[in-house]
């Protein structure tokens, strides 16, 4: 394993720590109403990884679970930062808010998810495909 493919994250009181070997297979811009609540901004950047890949470092005690409909949000229940995304469809999968990975070195955001539930104060200021809701290309 190559050095930089062992990432690591945390909260932001780093009750939770966690580490991720294989490293973030690609990464994307959502719009979606549900990521905005989650990630109290937008669009959330989130970066793709396996799920079997993901280690937690600290104590799991601290890991609250929201279930929004196509997944469950795991936060922090003692800072209330944003974690993980498991998706219920694809358990195989793993989606990191790239704000809580703690390294510099990650790819560069590939698209824009659900744009047509885009804020009205986000502006879009990149020349990356857009595409209305979940697209094929971002299964993966
Ligand atoms: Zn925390
Ligand atoms: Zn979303």
């Amino acid at each position: 394993m190559k050095n930089q493919d062992l990432l690591q994250g945390s909260c932001l009181c780093r009750s939770i720590c966690f580490s991720l070997s294989g490293g973030i297979t690609s990464v994307r811009y959502c719009h979606c109403s549900h990521c905005r609540k989650f990630a109290g901004t937008s669009p959330a950047a989130w970066g793709m990884a396996e799920t079997a890949n993901l280690t937690i470092t600290t104590s799991k005690n601290q890991v609250g679970k929201f279930n929004s409909g196509r997944g469950i949000r795991c936060f922090c229940t003692n800072c209330g930062s944003p974690l993980w995304f498991a998706s219920i469809e694809y358990p195989q999968i793993i989606a990191i808010p790239l704000g809580v990975l703690d390294n510099d070195q990650l790819p560069a955001p590939e698209q824009h998810i659900w744009t047509q539930s885009k804020a009205s104060w986000c502006c879009i200021n990149d020349k990356l495909p857009q595409h209305p809701t979940y697209p094929e290309s971002a299964q993966e």
